[in-house]
């Protein structure tokens, strides 16, 4: 053919060639994406085209993709009716670097062992991808215009390629790729349905495959809210989440600055975690412009937000980005902030305007607002305004926020007040509640095993310290009748020392006590039973948490000591007995005694002495 044109590849466009069709890459399946993306670029400058009024050839002719296998020939084609190419564009676009972005792609290709081609779209040169596969790629192309003509462009990769006129054209572009022999997969319908509904599920413009339309379900996230029904959100949970139930919540928004980001997240109504499937990983998945960058975009949120599903859109992506170090970019860093910002700045909003949808989403989600507290010092703050507990003011199983108790503190109460305890029978109980009760200042009863660790980093609450309820130095106010006197006090915690002696630390005389005779608290101020149990779960050698010495610290206004002081100049055997007695009371009060056994024989003997006192 005489009319045949021989043209060379541009030097960098052989180069990236020479890597591209070498490339030891494994998920070459990504060429599927980066021509069915250019089919429908150009699908959506045609629709440009047309809404401005120019004559068009095939006007009548809609803009949609269209891609046939044939397992047989080995082959895969795509064909498109968007604006097509002319002589020149093909020249241009198809043997040229337009992107200057693309000259630090390449370098770092150039460096890789294994070259990651995976965002070679990224880098406007994502037709060339289809050389990992084809031994040879053929493009048909007739632009728009009326008066246009067809060029058939060829190129097996190496040097240059072929333009050749082609008479009767259909409008746009067809490409056809013969596969290598490692790639006959490609040719496979199944192969290539899966990769379309991966990638390339959402893009705007019909995708048939061997005539069997594959993309019906709507990029929503791209559209304005009030123009979006219950259904099709619900539609696209089901598709986006793989879940047959509704969403707990939905938040579809769109940013412009730092960042543009069009996301539409979903909070599922259970917590998969607790239903035994492990631990989940995000399902928030990247696309850029409605096409897939990476499923389940790690990075994207804290890990403690991994419950999420949903779609992050950002036209952002930057040009000098490679699939491993995207994690660490500052602008998957930037998302990161502006997402996790904007959903606990929504969920603060739903815990106003929607109080029992939010205490259903706490129910499920709470152990993972500890986590981040615990994890992330970043939104430690704004999630300490997440978190809700019972409260000694509040009837059983009402929650309080920490601001909400903050407001009611009186202003003699400098500290917030927490007690730990396995529910709220035990906390009301509890002797180291007795003073608040007395004080009337309120307590937040904490049943979870990690709420311990979350006081512990979140320390304070709009100024105010939390403070656990073991370790708050806090007295009764008032004097209590009949109560021994400072010194007969001093003198029984001596008393008690002696006695007792290596099981406790120190004896004191309390300031804090009601209704219990004594009570134990851990001499390490830092230390508390909750943490040294879970110590001991946590590594074998701990010592048992009970082992630990504790103070004791004695009531001198409760009768039974009044009668141990008389009893200890009387009969020291039995007032020993009972000091144990009391000890032990207090350690089972305090959850801390393990092995009751010695508690019990004496607990028999004592009452075998009162059962026989004349
Ligand atoms: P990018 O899509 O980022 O520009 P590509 O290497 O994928 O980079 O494509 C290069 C150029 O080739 C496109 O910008 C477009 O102008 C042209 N092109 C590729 N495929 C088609 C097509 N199916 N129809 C029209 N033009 C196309
Ligand atoms: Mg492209």
């Amino acid at each position: 053919m005489s009319q045949t044109e021989t043209h060379h590849f541009q030097a960098e466009i052989q180069q990236l060639l020479n890597i591209v069709i070498h490339s030891l890459y494994t998920d070459k399946e990504i060429f599927v994406r980066e021509l069915v993306s250019n089919a429908a670029d150009a699908c959506e400058k045609l629709r440009f085209h047309q809404s401005s009024g120019q004559p068009l050839h095939q006007a009548d002719v809609a803009p949609g993709i269209a891609i046939t296998t044939d397992d047989k020939a080995g082959t895969i084609i795509i064909t498109d009716t968007g604006l097509g190419m002319t002589h020149g564009e093909l020249v241009e676009n198809l043997g040229t670097i337009a992107h200057s972005g693309t000259k630090a792609f390449l370098k770092q290709l150039a460096e890789d062992k294994k070259p990651d081609v995976g965002l070679i779209g990224q880098f406007g040169v994502g037709f060339y991808s289809a050389f990992m596969v084809a031994n040879r790629v053929t493009v048909l192309s007739r632009s728009f215009g009326p008066e246009g003509q067809g060029w058939q462009w060829t190129s097996g990769g190496m040097g240059g390629y072929e333009l050749t006129p082609a008479a009767d054209l259909p409008r746009g572009t067809k490409i056809t790729l013969e596969l290598k022999d490692d790639a006959k997969d490609f040719a496979q319908e199944a192969t290539v349905e899966r990769i379309i509904q991966r990638y390339s599920s959402f893009v705007p413009f019909p995708i048939e495959l061997n005539n069997k339309r594959l993309n019906t379900v709507q990029a929503i996230w791209s559209r304005s809210k009030n123009e979006i029904k219950e259904e099709e959100y619900n539609e696209f949970y089901t598709f986006v989440g793989h879940d047959h139930d509704k969403p707990l919540f939905r938040l579809h928004f769109s940013a412009d600055a730092p960042l543009a980001i069009q996301a539409l997240l979903f909070v599922p109504g259970r917590n998969f975690e607790t239903m035994g499937m492990g631990r989940m990983d995000s399902e928030v998945n990247l696309y850029c412009r409605k096409v897939l960058i990476q499923a389940k975009a790690k990075g994207l949120f804290p890990e403690w937000l991994r419950f999420l599903k949903g779609v992050v859109d950002s036209e952002d992506l930057p040009l000098n980005i490679s699939r491993e170090s995207m994690q660490d970019t500052s602008l998957m860093q930037k998302l990161n902030r502006v997402l996790t910002g904007r959903l606990l700045k929504f969920l603060e909003e739903q815990s106003v305007k929607d109080a029992e949808g939010y205490s259903k989403f706490y129910g499920e989600y709470q152990r993972f607002l500890k986590e981040g507290v615990v994890t992330d010092y970043t939104h430690k703050e704004a999630l300490g305004k997440l978190l809700r507990f019972e409260s000694s003011t509040l009837e059983r199983g009402g929650l309080t926020s920490l601001s909400e108790y903050v407001q009611r503190m009186p202003s003699e109460q400098k500290e917030i007040y927490c007690l730990l305890a396995t529910n709220r029978a035990a906390a009301e109980a509890s002797p180291y509640f007795e003073v608040f009760r007395e004080r009337k200042f309120e307590v937040l009863f904490l049943y979870d095993a990690w709420d311990e660790f979350v006081i512990e980093h979140l320390r304070e609450f709009e100024g105010k310290p939390l403070k656990l309820a073991e370790k708050a130095e806090l007295d009764i106010s008032t004097k209590k009748d009949g109560a021994l006197s400072e010194d007969a006090s001093k003198s029984l915690a001596q008393w008690l020392k002696a006695t007792l002696g290596d099981k406790v630390g120190e004896v004191r005389v309390s300031q804090r006590l009601v209704e219990s005779p004594a009570v134990v608290v851990d001499s390490d101020k830092f230390m508390t039973a909750s943490m040294r149990r879970l110590m001991k779960s946590m590594k074998q050698d701990a010592p048992e948490a009970g082992a630990a010495k504790h103070d004791f610290e004695v009531n001198p206004a409760h009768p039974i000591m009044a009668r141990l002081d008389a009893m200890r100049q009387t009969d020291a055997t039995l007032a020993g007995s009972v000091a144990e007695q009391l000890l032990d009371n207090a350690r089972v009060a305090a959850g801390l005694l393990e092995d009751p056994r010695a508690m019990l024989a004496r607990l028999n003997q004592l009452l075998e002495k009162v059962l026989t006192k004349d």
